[in-house]
């Protein structure tokens, strides 16, 4: 295994379960310190255990907050730069699942909840982290987008607004911090068998359970993604070897986005 973080400090949000966890374990195996934010304390204190097995030895801190609040993104941010002096990547990662209904089904709460964790908690991390990587002048934010950032799934527009969204955000920030040496760039995984998607799964199989063979048919892969492989994704975007990768999305769907 290459050791592209040694010395780095890693912001990870999302970092209590599916792939900030599997990306934290992918940095650490590397090298990298790490600080991982997440509103679910037990799944911060689990990803604790499983870096200790993966990789003894990481220094890792956590730091519960909810990033739709400012005061709790300053928070983390916060803590990190006093702790560390400095944030070299952040994975900016944290987010819900869609809703599962039509437009006309969703209601203006759930749409207003889906939009404030997946895009503006990326806003505000991408607020209070830039400021500190520009004065830094170097830095690698990696957003986590979707499939449903670049396509339409049909059903869902609370989640398709919001990684949209985070599209948007990610090429303008990118556009706009590039000359400071920092890189900013977006994921857009398709179908990750993460908890989030366990949960979705587990609700077809009682419900539509057709519905699940009907997606693996659309996938030229024939079968979901796993959090190792977007992890490993996203390690390298996070890493100097994608210096010259700047405000652009990267799939990593086995090809269902390109099927027609
Ligand atoms: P997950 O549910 O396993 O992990 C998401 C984590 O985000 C959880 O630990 C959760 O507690 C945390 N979180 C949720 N709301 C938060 C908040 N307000 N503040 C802080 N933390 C919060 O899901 P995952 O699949 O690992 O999802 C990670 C990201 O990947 C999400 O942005 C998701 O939309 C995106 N994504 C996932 C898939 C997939 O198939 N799994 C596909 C495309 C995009």
């Amino acid at each position: 295994m290459r050791h592209r973080f040694t010395d780095k400090v890693a912001l990870i949000t999302g970092g209590g379960s599916g792939l900030g966890r599997a990306t934290a374990v992918r940095l650490a195996t590397e090298g990298a310190r790490l600080v991982l934010v997440d509103i679910n304390e037990r799944g911060l204190a689990d990803s604790v255990v499983e870096l200790g097995e993966a990789a003894p030895g990481t220094e890792v801190r956590t730091v519960v907050a909810d990033v739709s609040q400012e005061t709790d993104v300053a928070r983390y941010v916060a803590r990190t730069v006093a702790h560390h002096g400095r944030i070299d990547c952040f994975f900016n990662n944290a987010g819900v699942e869609p809703t599962q209904r039509r437009t006309e089904d969703i209601g203006h709460e759930d749409f207003a909840r889906t939009v404030s964790i997946n895009l503006t908690g990326v806003f505000l991390g991408l607020k209070h982290v830039l400021n500190v990587m520009r004065e830094q002048g170097h830095g690698r934010v990696l957003n986590t987008a979707s499939l449903f950032g670049i396509r339409a799934n049909g059903l869902g527009s609370d989640y398709h607004a919001s990684k949209h969204g985070v599209v948007g955000l990610t090429r303008n920030a990118g556009v706009e911090y590039g000359r400071y040496g920092i890189t900013v760039n977006a994921m857009a995984p398709g179908t990750i068998l993460t908890p989030m998607l366990e949960n979705h799964l587990g609700t077809l199989r009682q419900q539509a359970p057709e519905q699940i063979d009907k997606a693996l048919e659309r996938i030229p892969a024939g079968r979901f993604g796993r959090p190792d492989e977007v992890a490993a994704l996203a390690a390298f975007l996070l890493s100097d070897e994608a210096s010259y990768i700047n405000a652009t999305v990267v799939t990593i769907d086995g090809g269902r986005s390109e099927r027609a």
